[in-house]
């Protein structure tokens, strides 16, 4: 039985503000009361150093701990494996993400992988599926072989096996705006990615309610100044920007250029966490790829760059190191109430009366401390220092 927390005090970051010194107070999986208070001597936990923020919130996590959610033999165990590595490291709830796969294995895991509470660990917020409907010239680490022009049947079919999180397709490709339709009509958010696509193709689509951009940068062409493509086209649109701020997929100045255009309230960090990450150096899979990581970044034999090693806390932590003009809760909300807003929750993502009592403890060095979904402390394995 987990132990449930009641009152926590200290400094809250919220909604890209600091609050002063606060009681919050916890019933039923939910936050009940928030007052500013210079004390609370029933806290079950008092922060002096630090703060009380939301859980992280990951909209893109392919596997973590040595497991691969689009591989592993059995996809519920899996999903509840890599819950359990993530809360331990203050990520509250997550998109499960499939890469490129058989049709089959896309419904088994929209199936295995919908939104639902996992005791214990982060709670899934539904899959996001990553690919097939992406540009075979920029599949980066996906099988080139089960990339594939969108169908309105292979749609239907996705809708009936449930209701994934997110669709990550290539806007310029064969059937890819019909299937665009058919998505967002379903309630299911469309990210651009993996994509060569015009600034006029992308902006097609973010006009028939694409909302969201892939790690933006990655696995799409790059900005150029008379082809501003892809890249140009979501900068300058009103869709969220996932980026991955892992140190390796996107240098620094990237990120600062990135979130002065968009702002935190367009920028959400992912980690596009692998098998690899909080695990350690060596080979393991990416659906039917074998990728190598060196604890650091991971890759394909042939050189080329597959997710990260790194988890949703480890890039928060860089951004704060990178970018020192944020102000704390600026960086918090990126990695909270950003990535909560483009699955359209309320409930998630901020510290505020009503919302599920998803926390996260914070030190003064920005390491999680404490972990706790909905009102339940979740039991923290040991916390790698590594940024
Ligand atoms: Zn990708």
């Amino acid at each position: 039985m987990a132990d449930l927390i009641h009152v926590l005090w200290g400094r809250v970051l919220t909604a890209g503000q600091e609050l002063p010194p606060s009681r919050i107070e916890i019933a039923r999986g939910r936050i009940e009361r928030l007052e500013p208070a210079s004390g609370a001597p029933d806290a079950d936990i008092s922060v002096t150093d630090g703060w009380i923020a939301p859980g992280l919130i990951d909209l893109q996590v392919n596997g973590a701990g040595g497991v691969d959610l689009t591989s592993a033999a059995d996809p519920h165990a899996a999903l509840v494996q890599v819950a359990h590595t993530l809360g331990a490291r203050g990520v509250t709830a997550f998109c499960p993400t499939i890469v490129s796969s058989p049709l089959e294995t896309i419904l088994e895991r929209i199936r295995a992988y919908a939104a639902q509470p996992i005791s214990g660990g982060a709670t899934s917020l539904g899959a996001h599926v990553e690919g097939p409907f992406l540009d075979p010239d920029h599949s980066g680490v996906h099988d080139k072989n089960l990339v594939r022009a969108a169908t309105q049947a292979e749609v239907e079919r996705w809708l009936a096996a449930g209701q994934p999180a997110i669709v990550t397709l290539a806007p310029e490709q064969s059937g890819a705006l019909e299937a665009l339709a058919q998505l967002t009509r379903a309630g299911v958010v469309v990210s651009l990615g993996h994509s060569g696509a015009s600034s006029q193709a992308a902006q097609a689509a973010l006009a028939a309610g694409a909302s969201m951009a892939t790690h933006l940068f990655n696995a799409m062409p790059p900005l150029h100044h008379r082809a501003p493509g892809l890249v140009g086209a979501l900068l300058g649109s009103h869709a969220v920007l996932a980026i991955i701020a892992d140190g390796v997929h996107l240098d620094p100045l990237i990120v600062d250029l990135v979130v002065q255009r968009a702002g935190p309230g367009r920028v959400a960090l992912v980690s596009d966490a692998l098998a690899a990450a909080a695990a350690p150096a060596g080979a393991s899979l990416l659906g039917d790829q074998t990728v190598i990581s060196d604890g650091r970044s991971v890759r394909r034999a042939d050189g080329t760059l597959a997710g990260s090693a790194l988890l949703l806390d480890g890039c928060m932590r860089n951004v704060r190191a990178w970018l020192p003009r944020l102000a704390p809760a600026e960086v918090v909300r990126m990695a909270t109430e950003t990535p909560a807003e483009v699955l359209g929750s309320r409930a998630k993502g901020r510290v505020a009366v009503g919302a599920d009592a998803d926390l996260i403890v914070l030190d003064g060095a920005w390491q999680v401390r404490h972990t706790i979904i909905g009102g339940a402390v979740v039991r923290s394995a040991p916390v790698q220092v590594r940024r």
